[in-house]
């Protein structure tokens, strides 16, 4: 499927209409960016690399019977997707404490939670991305209102199975945002990317940050820990 007029560029992806008016193609670019988008880089091999990842994530959900917009991984590149109505909502699964939650609610940093926490947020970065209830999703127009449950329990599925996938790579899934959307058939799915960029991900031995929060706060490289996710996932 070739690629034809972009349709709208983002922070970390290019979208582009196709022949097929239900589908579309994302391009992973290079950029890293961070604090809604302040701290921004260039790091060659950072589309391919989660290009890659996103693909291998997508395929896994969907052979478990998870709804997602993913179609095929087209190019080291580029991936073709359902075409889909977004909701500017983004939608974080925790397991254990990091990041935005543990200066909220002042948590130490490493507590595990009894059960997988979920949060929703405002996709808005001029508000940086309030967190907000069902009830302002529903009354704001966030999305519809018979999309929430539905939001809530794909969330908790796609942990139960990419916690199993990432502890069968010695890598702690610690917590991930995902996005929704309605696709062509009607249906309510996944839609975005799962990457390194969208998860924390901790080495399960040494503890060591796999993530983005390598680029947030200058921890390392940021491909060697993408690119340990990767080996991880691709290891028998
Ligand atoms: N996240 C994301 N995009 C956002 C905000 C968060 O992908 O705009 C991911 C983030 O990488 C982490 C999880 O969602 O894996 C929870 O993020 P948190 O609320 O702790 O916010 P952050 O500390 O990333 O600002």
């Amino acid at each position: 499927m070739r690629r034809l007029k972009k349709l709208y560029e983002g922070k970390a992806k290019i979208v582009y209409e196709t022949e097929d008016p239900n589908k579309v193609i994302l391009f992973f670019k290079d950029t890293a960016s961070a604090f809604d988008g302040v701290k921004r880089a260039e790091i060659k091999g950072k589309g391919e690399i989660n290009n890659t990842i996103s693909s291998i994530l997508f395929e896994i959900l969907e052979r478990k019977g998870v709804r997602t917009h993913y179609v095929e991984k087209v190019s080291e590149r580029e991936m073709l997707v359902w075409r889909a109505e977004r909701f500017p909502v983004e939608v974080v699964v925790r397991n254990l404490a990091a990041g935005s939650i543990v200066k909220r609610i002042g948590i130490e940093e490493g507590t595990e939670f009894k059960r997988p926490l979920v949060e929703f947020f405002m996709k808005n970065d001029q508000l940086h991305d309030p967190m907000v209830c069902e009830d302002h999703i529903v009354l704001l127009g966030l999305a519809p209102e018979e999309a929430i449950p539905i939001m809530k329990e794909t969330a908790l599925k796609v942990n139960e199975i990419l916690r199993d996938v990432f502890s069968k790579a010695g890598i702690k899934l610690v917590d991930f945002k995902l996005e929704f959307g309605r696709l062509p058939d009607g249906s309510v799915g996944v839609v975005d990317e799962i990457t390194p960029d969208s998860m924390r991900l901790w080495d399960e031995r040494t503890g060591e940050k796999l993530d983005k929060d390598r680029f947030r706060f200058d921890l390392g490289d940021l491909l060697e820990g993408y690119r340990k996710v990767l080996e991880g996932l691709q290891s028998p």
